[in-house]
Order: C-alpha cells, then structure tokens, then sequence
C-alpha cells in the first residue's frame, strides 16, 4: 500500500480572532516545520510565481509571497522570484517589486526569452521543450502558485506553474498545439455555412478570411460543431485535451529532473480562487471561498490536494462571468470549463513525479 504524502495546510478561515492564528502567521509556522535550512542553506533559489498581467489582481499577495522569501532568507538562502519576461516587465503595476518582495525579480527565460536549454521530449508535435535558464542553474526552487481555474487545462497550479512558466513562449505555443490538434478542419470541404459557429454552445468557433478559428479555452469537445457540419468539414478529437496535459508532464519532469532530492518545494494558494488562469490579464469573482495554502516536497500531492479542496458544494452562485456557465458533470472546474482537472496528476503520475496519495496536515 502506498504511504501518503504529507502536504501541509494553513487555512485561510481564522478559528479565533488573534493575528497568530490568520493565514500570514499559520504560513510562517508552516514553512518553519519544513526545514528549510537543510533544503535551501547556501543555495541560490528560484521561486516560480506568476505575476499575472494587464489588470488582474488576484494573484499571490505580494505580502504573502515576501514570507516565503523572507523564510528563504532567514535559512541561508538567496531566494529571486521568477516569471516571464512580460509579466516581470510589468509586475510593479500589480504590487511586486524587489521592495515588496524582499528579493530580485528575474525574467525567467532572460529580458528576451532566449535563455533557454534544449530538453528532449519527442512526443507527437512536441519534440523540444526549452527550459528557462534561470531555473536550470538554480541550486533550487520554490513553485509558488496560485491554484484557479483554467480554461485549456481544468486547474491551473504547480503543474500548470512549471509547464507554461518555466519554459520560453515557444514550447508553450508547441505544448498548446498539443491540444488544438484536436479540432480538425478541412478547408476543401467546407462552404462557409458557419452551421458549425452557429451551434457551438461556447462560442469557441469565429471565422475569418474564411478560415477558421477555434478558441481552445472555451471549447469543451462536445462535438456539437462535428455533429452539425453538413458537409464533414470538422472532426473533433478529445484525446487532444490528454495529450496537451501530458506534455505539460513531460515538460514539468525535464525542468525538475536536474535537482538534488529535495531541492524542489512546492507551495499552493488557494486563495482568490477565480475561474480563469492569471494570464488572461483581468479577475473576476472567486468561484469558491478562500481555502488556505498547501505546501509539500511533492508536486503530485499538493496538486491532488489542492483540486480536491476546491468542492462544487462551495461554488457562490453569481460568480461566473457571461458566457460561463457549469453545465455537466464532475468536478466544479469541470463544470465549468468542461476538462476534468485531474487528468494533469494522472499525465505527472504515469511519468513517476510523485505521489497521488496524500495526507493534509493542519497547522495550528
Ligand atoms: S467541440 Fe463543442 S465547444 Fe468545441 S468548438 Fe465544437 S461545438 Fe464548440
Ligand atoms: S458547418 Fe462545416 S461546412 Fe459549414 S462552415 Fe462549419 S465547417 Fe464549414
């Protein structure tokens, strides 16, 4: 039988009204219990956050993630965060400066997105992945994500952190196609009826020049745009939906394969628990209240953890901007955006990155 993980959890819901007992103090009692010395003492860390974009303002508090680098500071080590370079090149509008933070804020990839090292994964389309060069000469690192929704892959977390943030934009455009293979569209069949546009429930489908356009994040495979097509001008392939998450895994185990045992932490807030990922540069309300924060040496753990916490019994009504609308089955997320969120760990658990079996220990 498997042993379960441990994955730490500080709840966001205070039990009395004292500072010692909300969420910034229950996070610093929380990393104190995972020895960061041993990780981190004279080591140079990475800690992977998204800093999001544009107008969005759900993502870590700068508060917060200051308490993870100060606790990086405090065992020795010297923490920078890191993320793209164009939500770095912006970050200050949302709050995170080297100031605030308490440490350097790096483009991961360098200013101009060429700091890379090649990795081979030869999975269907997806021959390289380019690992961020920060990150590979890292002595360490921190995943810090905030876990949400995610209109392409269900859940947006550590996962989703590694896979699309550790890496340059072009093996994110070569993971994404992963998934827009999955629509196909013979140009030499189709008359331009727009039947297709027409019924598609989610709006995915636009045309223009008369070439098609599928919008990956709204599209939920309900083949409703194959059933319509008179003349057999699109087929859908759902398998698309599992083979972009198992890039995505493939992706997460070439960036940590290169570090020590134990040089890979992994925190998760599931805090502002929106139903979109930080990248579409806006927030819109949370889905479900607060949480708290998740922390773990095991990405499949935490990940598993932090998607079952997230319940449909929760779900505050009114929160779903237009056109979103939970219709199905399944998980919330999967209610929402139509992609069961777990089929990420099952992509990490076929590749070994982890442990699925977990065991949530509250800090007090
Ligand atoms: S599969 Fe469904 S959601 Fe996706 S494009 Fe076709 S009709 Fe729209
Ligand atoms: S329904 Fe078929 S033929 Fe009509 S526009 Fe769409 S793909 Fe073309």
């Amino acid at each position: 039988m498997t042993t379960p993980v441990k994955v730490t959890f500080a709840s966001s819901r205070p039990k009395e009204l004292r500072v010692d007992a909300t969420l910034p103090r229950l996070l610093d009692r929380m990393l104190e219990g995972w020895n960061f010395k041993k990780r981190f003492k004279g080591k140079s860390v990475a800690i992977k956050m998204h800093l999001g974009g544009n107008a969005g303002y759900s993502t870590i508090h700068p508060y917060l993630a200051g308490r993870v680098v100060k606790a990086v500071k405090d065992a020795g080590g010297q923490p920078f965060v890191t993320d793209s370079p164009g939500a770095v090149a912006s970050a200050r509008e949302r709050g995170y400066t080297a100031e605030t933070l308490g440490a350097p804020i790096v483009a991961v990839a360098g200013p101009f997105d060429k700091h890379v090292y090649a990795r081979k994964v030869n999975f269907r389309t997806f021959k390289t992945a380019f690992i961020a060069g920060t990150i590979v000469e890292a002595d360490a690192m921190i995943v810090l994500s905030h876990g949400k929704g995610h209109g392409l892959s269900g859940f947006g977390g550590a996962i989703k952190n590694i896979a699309m943030g550790c890496v340059d934009g072009a093996t994110r455009g070569a993971i994404h196609r992963l998934s827009s293979s999955s629509i196909n569209w013979d140009a030499s069949k189709c008359t331009g009826c727009l039947l297709c546009r027409d019924n598609c429930p989610n709006g995915a489908i636009t045309f223009k020049d008369g070439k098609i356009d599928i919008f990956d994040h709204a599209c939920k495979y309900c083949m409703h745009c194959q059933r319509a097509c008179p003349k057999g001008a699109i087929t859908v392939d759902p398998s698309g939906y599992r083979n972009f998450q198992h890039g995505m895994a493939l992706t997460v185990r070439e960036t940590v394969k290169p570090f020590e045992p134990g040089r890979v932490f992994y925190i998760t807030a599931l805090l502002n628990i929106t139903p979109f990922c930080d990248c579409w540069g806006f927030t819109t309300p949370s889905i479900v209240p607060d949480i708290g924060i998740l922390a773990s040496d095991d990405i499949l753990a935490i990940e598993q953890a932090a998607i079952d916490l997230i319940k449909a019994e929760d779900f505050i009504a009114g929160s779903l901007p237009p056109p979103l609308k939970r219709t199905g089955k399944g998980h919330l997320l999967e209610q929402i955006h139509g992609k069961n969120p777990y089929v990420q760990v099952e992509e990490a658990a076929r590749l070994k990155l982890g442990s699925r079996a977990y065991r949530l220990a509250e800090v007090k």
